[in-house]
């Protein structure tokens, strides 16, 4: 039967119940975060064909940066075992209450960073999982395109509409996370998403309303986004599993 897939989800950080309920009902896209996530992906994947891992190292995690040598390292001696790059990106939230020099600075290191894994994406042909917040969502962009990254998901994604349409012209992707369920300004910034690159997403175990993120809440995401979208939740549910299979080319694996 084909599983309702959860395009990102710090799988690692679920309790080992969560883990065991998100893969009786879901197929997950795992993302790490820094090194160690990146082992334990590596090895939670070899007890599950349910679940498919992205290595990286998230951008809002400055003090990990260094660890990007043994992370490539990874990447390139498991290349068979994962599916993706992510979660990467470029830093904003961890930047906000620095003085600007030092803002400026980090967000240097962020975009250096970023361009690494981008050009390993690129060598090993593997799509991108990614954390972009805002404006500088452009420079993203005008990377993944000097590398010819073809496959990449902009998640949680909330920016401008021209963004949006940017990302969607170039044919990658935008999952929506369980907070369109609830926060009207996200509500206000999906709308304006292209229907055709929705897809669905966790990004557990982050809390929503005091509620630890789960796959699950993607039910009633599909729910909410088909109000939105003026069709059913199963068109949604059809529309984001169709991209999986563009995206992260799993469609193999659905019938496990
Ligand atoms: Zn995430």
């Amino acid at each position: 039967m084909l599983k309702i897939i959860d395009h990102h989800c710090h799988f690692e950080q679920l309790t080992q119940q969560e883990q065991h309920a998100a893969l009786a009902d879901f197929h997950v896209v795992g993302v790490a975060s820094d090194y160690l996530s990146c082992c334990q992906l590596l090895a939670l994947k070899q007890h599950s064909a349910q679940l498919d891992i992205c290595l990286g190292i998230h951008p809002e995690h400055l003090d990990h940066y260094h660890d990007f040598p043994r992370v490539a390292e990874l990447i390139k001696q498991h290349q068979s075992d994962i599916i993706g790059i992510g979660e990467i990106g470029l830093p904003y939230f961890s930047l906000v209450d620095m003085p600007a020099q030092q803002r400026i600075e980090y967000f240097k290191r962020g975009l250096i960073l970023f361009e690494q894994f981008i050009k390993l994406a690129n060598q090993l042909v593997l799509p991108v999982n990614l954390h972009c917040v805002g404006d500088e969502t452009w420079q993203a962009i005008e990377c993944l395109n000097r590398y010819n990254i073809e496959r990449a998901l902009f998640h949680w994604f909330a920016g401008s509409g021209d963004l949006m349409k940017a990302i969607s012209d170039k044919g990658w992707f935008i999952s929506v996370s369980p907070d369109v369920i609830t926060n009207t300004d996200y509500q206000n910034a999906v709308k304006n998403i292209p229907k055709t690159c929705l897809c669905l997403e966790s990004d557990g175990p982050w809390p929503y309303e005091g509620q630890r993120g789960v796959p699950k809440m993607m039910l009633a995401v599909a729910d909410k986004l088909g109000s939105m979208f003026d069709c059913t939740a199963q068109d949604i549910i059809t529309i984001s599993q169709n991209n999986a299979q563009i995206l992260w080319r799993i469609e193999a694996l659905n019938s496990h």
